[in-house]
């Protein structure tokens, strides 16, 4: 196994129930790969993956198997939200209601598209349309300006990504997942959380494998043939394998020296790269505040923030942007400096967050495929070459880019590989 996320240890797990021996070699000091409870500013926070749901069959599947508890943060009582240079102050229902037309505008074909989200290639005119950016559809609806605002800053917030750079089939796919309702998909992508975070699921996962695992241990090298693999790690080791999971992400992937080289399809979609390049930004300030939330526009360097811990005298706030060059997690008077789009009253205390993007690791966010990646790669990107087998939520069916997504491609790859040494 190659790679310690998820994906790599619920694949792990899998095999090892089968009986066959498993080794997983994780890059990173840690597992969980881009999800990681850390203590910060005071609380247990989810640097990276948070927020899972019912809807998520593959996620919700592992809390019921470990019996994991599932919280959300404060319910907001305010809203804030930008009309040209001034700001509007409401409440959750108001500002739902002000993006609802253009949300059932933009995403009134989804089930023509993705009937079958499960299968989200099942409609051959998919390719149609999958040229089109998210961007260029919420221009097209010609909404007005504070609609419009409105509506690209709730897309910033689900893409993490430009959304000149994401994909509208990105969009379709995941209201497909919630059988065509925005405002599932919304509550599904950004509300409920493990109550313990979600180390608590990486930590169950581990206790439930017998797997040799080792941290610390990079993969450089691999090469196959229809017998089997070496895997060499940059500190010079080789290991034989039978069969070998990799679980990179796709802007990972193809950096990997691997011999006879990946089919052209998942180089093309290495190469090209996600959409996704944004950032999330965790914020103490200080207390006593009311929960809120607030959206501002794509163009602004955090488009969304809301409150998700309320103590007596701090409370600690969640935010992302679109582009993390424009605007570090760690840079506390960038970040007060954005929060005053809406609020010049909130006194920032601290700052904190990780930069994805410059993760050697991870170089990315969650996956926001863009325009053509969907319907020219994802076939591809799933095949297994040889003895070589692919997980990675990034090239899931259902919940790609989630949590979900990386245990449905974990199951999956585990399901082929036992499979092919059993028939
Ligand atoms: C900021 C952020 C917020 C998110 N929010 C949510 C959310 O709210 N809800 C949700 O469902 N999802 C969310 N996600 C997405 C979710 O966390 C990921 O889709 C999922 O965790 C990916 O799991 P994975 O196992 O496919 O990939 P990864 O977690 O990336 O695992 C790949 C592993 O491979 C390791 N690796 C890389 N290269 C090598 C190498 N050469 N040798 C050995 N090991 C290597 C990495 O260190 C990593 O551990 C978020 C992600 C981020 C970054």
């Amino acid at each position: 196994m190659v790679g310690g996320g998820v994906a790599g240890l619920i694949a792990a797990r899998e095999l090892g129930r089968k009986g066959l021996r498993v080794l997983v070699l994780e890059a990173r000091d840690r597992l969980g790969g881009r999800v990681w409870t850390d203590h910060r500013l005071g609380r247990d926070l989810e640097i990276g993956g948070t927020w899972l749901h019912w809807v998520q069959p593959h996620a919700w599947a592992e809390v019921t198997r470990y019996g994991l508890e599932v919280t959300r943060g404060p319910r907001p009582e305010e809203a804030y939200w930008l009309a040209g240079d001034e700001v509007r102050r409401g409440t959750l229902d108001e500002f739902m209601e002000l993006i609802d037309p253009g949300m059932r505008r933009l995403l009134a074909e989804t089930m023509r598209w993705i009937p079958r989200p499960d299968r989200p290639l099942s409609e051959p005119g998919l390719a149609s349309v999958d040229g089109f950016t998210v961007q260029d559809r919420l221009d097209a609806l010609d909404l007005p300006v504070e609609e419009y605002r409105a509506n690209e800053a709730a897309w910033v917030g689900h893409f993490n990504a430009p959304l000149q750079d994401g994909a509208f089939a990105s969009a379709l796919r995941w209201t497909a997942a919630t059988a065509g309702s925005w405002h599932l998909m919304h509550e599904a992508s950004a509300v409920f959380r493990l109550a313990a975070g979600t180390r608590s699921l990486v930590e169950a996962i581990v206790a439930d494998t017998h797997a040799d695992i080792r941290t610390g241990t990079e993969v450089r090298r691999i090469e196959h043939d229809p017998d089997g693999a070496v895997v060499t790690t940059v500190a010079g080791s080789r290991i034989t394998a039978q069969r070998v999971v990799l679980t990179l992400p796709q802007n990972l992937l193809g950096d990997l020296d691997i011999s006879p080289s990946l089919c052209p399809e998942k180089r093309a979609a290495s190469e090209e790269k996600t959409a996704s390049r944004g950032v999330k930004v965790w914020i103490r300030v200080r207390g006593p505040i009311t929960p809120f939330f607030a959206y501002s526009s794509a163009a602004h360097p955090l488009s969304v923030v809301r409150t998700e811990f309320l103590g007596t005298d701090d409370a600690v706030l969640v935010s992302f942007g679109a582009d993390s060059r424009r605007i570090s997690p760690h840079d506390l008077n960038a970040v007060s400096e954005a929060l005053r789009v809406w609020r010049d009253d909130l006194e920032v205390l601290e700052v904190t967050g990780h930069d994805w993007m410059a993760d050697p690791h991870s170089r990315e966010t969650w996956l926001m495929q863009r325009p053509h990646q969907l319907t020219r790669y994802l076939e591809a990107q799933q095949q297994p070459e040889g003895v070589l087998h692919f997980a990675s939520s990034d090239t899931a069916n259902l919940w790609a880019g989630f949590i979900d997504g990386a245990i449905e491609s974990g199951h999956r790859a585990a399901r082929d590989i036992t499979t092919g040494l059993t028939t």
